[in-house]
């Protein structure tokens, strides 16, 4: 599809999950330009997307097969791939097989992923990145509507005349939606920042709620009791859509009795704790954006369900202005979730525990059988390569050596693994030093297919480059080994279009109902139907089809997709962070993105203009701490926990709180051996979603 000399080509950017569309164009000497035609963005870019076209170059791009260190060809390493697949099934069982997959990968590839997996290897052991950034807000989801689902839409961000964001520095993780809440400002609309930390996107806010980390449950579980007790709650809504809310004001009452209670508990002064509370409580139009700092806890769950428990106890669920909202951190997180990407999933939004979605899904797929999961998740998965339960491990577009807690365990383990496959774009990184087997993948521009955004927007990504050397797209490679493990019937796709027919189809069942995840409107959807598909928000139904489609807001009248149709409220109780500082690690550190790099900077390093923001790891600190620790401005300082390290420069940070640090995760070892942020954060885990505990670490300081 390679349209040299056209018109630019509509596609999305490949950064994170606001899903911005983009103007493309062949002549990658011309820059991209935001597409005004795209809902998410109406023509806007943050600089990640503006430099777009500087990261299309071969520089450092893996364009051939390698075979154990050595160039080989695809008959070769397709062979090599399954046959040793084949060896491990036969000898140790489907289940020493394993995928790790990401959210770079087009919905497309996640799909064929989890068939060949799940449906024909039989093993359950498919995870993703997706469980280190937004795992939390799925089980959140999931225990409070019955399925995966984001209420609203970006358009409620600007409507709200509240805009709540919790854990989430949307100024530098989330640019053009920041600038839409920026736009959005105007007389009587407030905002409420709860970071531990003075953040960029605190610059917005009427009230910034420094809060002690962790304490994210006991804030909202003390809004509950304070709207209880001040007549702030929507009986009506309450009784007709929901239930348990009784025991959920119960444990919220027990955990915030009272104001003083919660500003003793988060260190937070009592008339700023009273001032969040009465605002919630007078504001119909009030959204709660939350994001990382919420997600990556130990109580990453309870905290977006403490945070649903305030929306559902008001009415304020999918209605223009009002609602939970939970910004998704990469490109296709969501469409990640939607194939079954994540390890405790099936594939179109069914849990393995979904009445009947076993036999449906082995039924459709034609095999009989599926893998019996869930299988595990992204932590348990690698400590079990690390054990030698798992003999074959496929990554696909994704550091794991960097990017999970506790990364020189992560580096034994791959290094102790049989047998290392990595398909990427890019030839050296941390985990590609490790690969047995290097398949060469597309990358953004010249692989097509669809990605879904954090309010449930399906769009194209489309090519506009030729395939470099050999490189294949994701799921031309899987298809292929799967033919050769004998299944070609079920893998005999030509172009995206049928994979995504296949997806569409497979949705369209009665569990999914019109509420839920349900793209049967788009099961029929010709070549050029899916070649030309603008944006369109999920649920699609059969009797809409994406052109009159409306699924902007869902649940405004209740409809929850549990099995009474009623919301859930969750009891909360306070779980505080497990990595606690001690007398040895008395700093607590917390992670964080910076505003122009991606994840562990494998691709976004390579543009010189997106490293004069931030040019090496750093570390945010209070001037009393830096005096305490013997540092200055520009010293640098060493991190140090359980044998590891991080070194970087010291910036002083008046409004950091005492005792607590902050540090950016996206250094490599190749960038900055010594700015790894992962081997300050140890391998725990929430006990619902499995999602590490990555925002919370600890330390102690010295100069380096
Ligand atoms: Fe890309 Fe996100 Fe920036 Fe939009 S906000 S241009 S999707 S990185």
């Amino acid at each position: 599809s390679l349209k040299v000399g056209q018109d630019p080509v509509q596609t999305t950017c490949p950064y994170c999950g606001v899903g911005c569309g983009v103007l493309a164009y062949p002549d990658t000497d011309k820059p991209v330009a935001g597409d005004v035609a795209h809902p998410a963005n109406k023509g806007r870019l943050c600089v990640k997307g503006t430099s777009l076209h500087e990261t299309t170059g071969q520089d450092g791009r893996l364009l051939f097969p390698m075979v154990r260190g050595r160039r080989s060809d695809w008959a070769e390493a397709l062979d090599e791939v399954a046959g040793t697949i084949w060896d491990s099934v036969k000898t140790h069982g489907p289940q020493s097989v394993a995928f790790y997959l990401s959210g770079q990968l087009l919905t497309e590839d996640y799909y064929v992923a989890n068939k060949l997996a799940k449906g024909f290897i039989r093993t359950p052991n498919v995870d993703t990145n997706s469980r280190l950034c937004m795992s939390s807000a799925v089980a959140a989801h999931k225990r409070a509507f019955g399925a995966d689902v984001v209420p609203g839409c970006y358009e409620d961000l600007e409507l709200a005349d509240l805009l709540v964001l919790a854990g989430s520095n949307a100024a530098w993780a989330h640019p053009v939606l920041y600038q839409c809440m920026k736009a959005a400002a105007r007389e009587g609309r407030r905002v409420v920042v709860i970071d531990p930390r003075r953040t960029a996107t605190s610059e917005l806010a009427d009230l910034h709620l420094a809060l002690c980390p962790g304490t994210d449950t006991v804030l909202f579980n003390g809004l509950l009791t304070w709207l209880a007790d001040k007549g702030g709650l929507d009986e009506t809504y309450i009784q007709a859509h929901c239930q348990g809310f009784e025991e959920a004001l119960k444990s919220a009452r027990a955990a915030a009795p009272s104001v003083a209670s919660v500003a003793r508990q988060c260190d937070l002064p009592a008339e700023d704790v009273e001032t969040f509370y009465r605002w919630f409580t007078d504001t119909p139009r009030t959204v709660t954006g939350f994001s990382q700092g919420i997600n990556q806890s130990v109580a990453g769950t309870d905290k977006g369900n403490a945070i649903i428990n305030c929306h559902l106890a008001t009415g304020r669920v999918g209605k223009p202005g009002a609602g939970p909202f939970s910004l998704t951190g990469q490109p296709n997180a969501m469409g990640g979730r939607e194939v079954g990407g994540l390890a405790n999933t099936l594939a179109a939004h069914m849990d393995y525990d979904s009445p009947g979605a076993r036999s449906r899904v082995a039924g459709f797929w034609g095999t009989g059988a599926v893998a019996a999961g869930p299988g595990l998740k992204a932590v348990d998965m690698f400590e079990a390569v690390y054990r030698g339960d798992i003999k074959v491990i496929w990554i696909m577009g994704t550091n794991p050596a960097v990017s999970l807690p506790d990364s020189d365990r992560v580096r034994q383990a791959l290094a102790r693994c049989p047998t290392v496959i990595v398909s990427d774009c890019v030839a050296h990184t941390d985990t590609t030093a490790h690969a047995d087997i290097l398949l060469p993948a597309a990358g953004w521009g010249e692989k097509d297919g669809t990605v879904t955004n954090s309010e449930r927007c399906i769009s194209r990504q489309r090519c506009f480059l030729p395939l470099p050397a050999e490189v294949k797209p994701d799921w031309w490679i899987m298809s292929s080994v799967a033919k050769k493990l004998g299944f070609a019937e079920a893998f005999d796709y030509a172009q995206p279009a049928d994979i995504f027919r296949e997806h569409a189809a497979l949705s369209a069942h009665e569990n999914n109902g019109e509420r839920a995840f349900n793209l049967s409107g788009l099961a029929g959807l010709s070549d050029s139907g899916y070649d030309t598909l603008v944006p369109v928000q999920w649920p699609v139904l059969k009797s809409t089809g994406p052109d009159t489609s409306d699924s902007k807001r869902l649940f405004a009248d209740g409809g929850f997709v549990t099995d009474n149709h009623r919301a859930r409220f969750v009891a909360i109780n306070t779980v505080l962070p497990a990595q606690k500082a001690s007398e040895d690690y008395p700093m607590v550190v917390n992670t964080g993105r910076i505003r122009d790099q991606w994840h562990t900077m494998t691709r976004t390093a390579n543009t010189p203009r997106l490293l004069t923001h931030r040019s090496e790891p750093f570390v945010e600190m209070h001037p009393d701490d830096m005096t305490a620790a013997g540092l200055a401005e520009g010293h640098l300082a060493k991190l140090s926990l359980n044998g590891g390290h991080f070194v970087g420069r010291v910036r002083k940070s008046p409004e950091q709180r005492r005792g607590e640090v902050f540090i950016p995760i996206h250094w490599n070892r190749r960038f900055a051996s010594d700015g790894v942020a992962t081997l300050l954060t140890e391998s725990v885990t929430d006990p619902v979603s499995g999602q590490p505990e990555a925002k919370h670490g600890r330390a102690a300081i010295t100069p380096f």
